[in-house]
């Protein structure tokens, strides 16, 4: 791009006609990367492709969407890549499909780290200035039958599992804390900004990503 500005898109899991709504315009987008092959992060794939938007993915991502196009690169856990002004190093999470996380950093030092679809992350990191993670569930509900529960909690961040991550990753850098992936059934979003805001104190931003 011409004027230097990097925009990145993380996941893709929105309809055309939902990012139009939204006011996303893709054809200002640099890249997209794509966490795993679930729906929630991929239906708006063909679209981003078609807008010649650079998309990078795990091969067994690929695999399993289906979509081909000669815009989307494979990436592996651990390898670091650049997209114009951002260095972007992918992690492996503990997800029921292969599923990365990302640490991005901008040419000016500035940190960020996406955290989404995992039962916990065993990484840690320093100076984030921004930790965009899963917040999914805050309590196990009664009436779950055993395969969902199984699947829910085996492969989604507790509120436990969030708050330990933040403060394991805490630093005098952190601005901006926002919470992802809340589940509509199982989550108390008051009760979750409120634990985070009460980890981080008042100067660091808490806020909760539209679903
Ligand atoms: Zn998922
Ligand atoms: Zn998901």
């Amino acid at each position: 791009m011409t004027n230097g500005v990097t925009n990145i898109m993380l996941d893709c899991g929105l309809t055309p006609k939902q990012m139009a709504a939204k006011g996303i315009r893709l054809a200002s987008l640099s890249a997209c990367l794509v966490t795993h092959s679930h729906k929630d992060h991929c239906k708006g794939l063909s679209a981003v492709t078609k807008a010649a938007v650079d998309t990078f993915m795990l091969k067994e991502c690929h695999t399993a969407i289906g979509e081909k196009s000669h815009r989307i690169s494979f990436i592996s856990p651990r390898e670091a890549f650049r997209v114009g002004t951002m260095a972007i190093l992918p992690f492996e999470l503990e997800h029921d499909v292969p599923t990365l996380g990302f640490l991005i950093e901008s040419d000016g030092g500035s940190r960020a780290v996406y955290i989404t679809d995992t039962a916990f992350c065993s990484y840690n990191f320093k100076d984030l200035e921004i930790i965009a993670i899963e917040c999914n569930y805050n309590s196990i509900g009664r009436n779950i039958p055993a395969d969902v529960a199984r699947r829910v909690y085996g492969s989604h961040m507790a509120l436990e599992q969030t708050l330990g991550f933040v403060k394991a990753n805490m630093s005098d850098k952190l601005k901006e804390v926002r919470l992802l992936h809340l589940s509509d059934s199982n989550s108390n979003e008051k009760l979750m900004r409120e634990a985070v805001q009460a980890r981080v104190g008042e100067k660091v931003k808490v806020t909760v990503a539209e679903k």
